[in-house]
Formats: structure tokens, sequence, C-alpha cells
């Protein structure tokens, strides 16, 4: 593997901390040496169904009508069909179809869990940042709201599966994170965490106390300075899973036979850089 060594970066996410936990070396492929990915219709879809609830829960409570919806899902697919993002796609007239048919169901399964007009929504897509001192970290909420006991809750919406409780799930860290943030910036410390999965309609909750706060606070400190410590040695682990088989850089891990030098020549010239939109 190779030796070479990397600025360390000063500014992570809950996302790229749960990146390099699960896999050291993709997080140094996509993250430090930034390298192109093939275009994830599941990504590109989680994002439109992101976008639909934002404009839908964007209405005072008593507009976001099953009409609304409707409406949020035209404007939503206005805004995505010339994007960039999902051009890069390349699908079919029927894959297209089916993209939206399936984003349909999506937001079907997050009416059968809830009605969204008794959603206390405090904030959607709040972006939160803060300063750990030797790095920043920040990201964006879902949706930020007030239970009934006039609690903070974080909602996430997840359109993949529902994680199998033996392999634990990271989704609740980064989660987790996103508290901490809150407490941080807002001086109130979120009391319930909420993954929506929208595929099967399954709720799932976590409760946040001051002590489950601190845990967070010192393992994402832990994760930066093993992230600093990888860039000064270059040594980055591999980390075998089950994600290794969606891995855009198994071809250059050398757990598969691959030389991970070679990446950083190679994967330009294999996967097409999506411009912003
Ligand atoms: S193939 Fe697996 S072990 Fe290798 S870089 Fe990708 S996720 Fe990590």
């Amino acid at each position: 593997m190779t030796s070479t060594t990397y600025e360390t970066p000063t500014t992570l996410s809950p996302s790229r901390i749960s990146a390099f936990r699960t896999c050291p070396l993709q997080f140094r492929f996509a993250s430090i040496e930034k390298l192109p990915q093939p275009p994830q219709i599941h990504l590109v879809k989680g994002t439109f169904v992101h976008r639909v609830l934002e404009l839908l829960l964007g209405h005072e409570p008593e507009h976001r009508t099953i009409e609304t919806a409707r409406e949020a899902f035209a404007t939503a697919r206005a805004e995505y069909e010339p994007s960039a993002r999902f051009l890069a796609l390349g699908l079919s007239e029927d894959a297209r179809d089916a993209f939206f048919k399936d984003s349909r169901e999506l937001v079907n399964g997050y009416y059968r869990m809830e009605d969204p007009r008794n959603a206390k929504v405090v904030g959607l897509e709040l972006r939160i940042d803060t300063d750990f001192g030797r790095f920043k970290l920040g990201g964006i909420i879902d949706r930020l709201e007030r239970n009934e006991k006039n609690e903070l809750v974080i909602t996430d919406y997840k359109t993949g599966r529902v994680p199998d409780a033996r392999f634990g799930d990271n989704k609740m860290d980064n989660m987790q994170i996103y508290a901490s943030l809150c407490l941080r910036e807002r001086g109130e410390l979120p009391r319930k965490l909420r993954l929506m999965y929208l595929k099967t309609s399954t709720p799932i909750e976590f409760a946040v106390t001051p002590e489950t706060n601190e845990a967070c606070e010192a393992a994402a400190i832990k994760t930066f300075e093993q992230i600093d410590s990888s860039c000064r040695s270059g040594v980055f682990a591999t980390k075998k899973s089950g994600l290794c088989n969606s891995c855009a850089f198994k071809k250059w891990c050398p757990e598969f036979g691959g030389d991970d030098s070679l990446a950083k020549v190679e994967a330009p010239k294999l996967y097409p850089t999506i411009p912003r939109d």
C-alpha cells in the first residue's frame, strides 16, 4: 500500500466521520483524494424524495394536504429532471418512469407513518456548523421539530433498508452527532432521534441524554485523531464488509488484489466527473 501522506481535513461532517469508521481506505479515495465515483441511482432517488418532503413540510400545517404533496412532487420532479446529477444516471424512458414510481411509493411510505399536518417543524434542511478546536464539524439536519413534551427531536428520512440490528447502526451514531451540533449551536440538546425508513414505513427512535451526547463527542474527536494519524502516516486501513460489493473503488483495493496507488490516475478516466447543479 502507498505511503504517500495527505493533508488532514479540518472540516468534517457526520457522514464523513461515519465513512471513515466504515472503511478508512474508501474514505481516503472519496474524501481525501476526492476521486470521482459513478452516479448511484439510490442516492439520487434519496435526495429527490428528501426534496419532496422538504417542500411538503415547508407549508403551514393546515396546508400539508395530499394535494400539496402532489404539487411538491411535481415541483421536485421539474427541478430534478434537467439537473446534471439526474441526467448523469442516463436513464431510459422506462427507467425514468420506474424512478418516479419508486419515489412516489417512498412518499406513500412516509404517509403511512405520520400525518404531516401534525409535525411541529422548527427547521428543515438546517445547516449547523460548530468548532471542535482542531476541526470543524457541520452538516444538514433533515428536520428539527418539537414533540408533544416540547422537546427537540431530530428526524431523518431513510430510503434504504432498515439495518440488521446484529450489525449495529452507524446511522444512529450520525444522528447523535447532529444532536451535539444542536446543543453547541442552539443551546438545547434534542431528546430524541428518529429515523423514518420510508420503504417499509418503519420508524426507529432513540433517546438522547447528556451522557450519550458526551460519549458521542468523545468518539467524534477520537475519529478525527485517527483520520489525522492516517493522513500523517499515509496508512488507511481496509475494512471488508458487505459494502465492498457496491464500493466504487474495489478495483484498486488491496483486499481484492488491486493497487490503491493507481486509483488517482485511473478513476478519473473511468468515471466522468458529474458537474455540480
Ligand atoms: S472494497 Fe471494501 S475494503 Fe476495499 S476500499 Fe472498498 S469498502 Fe474498503
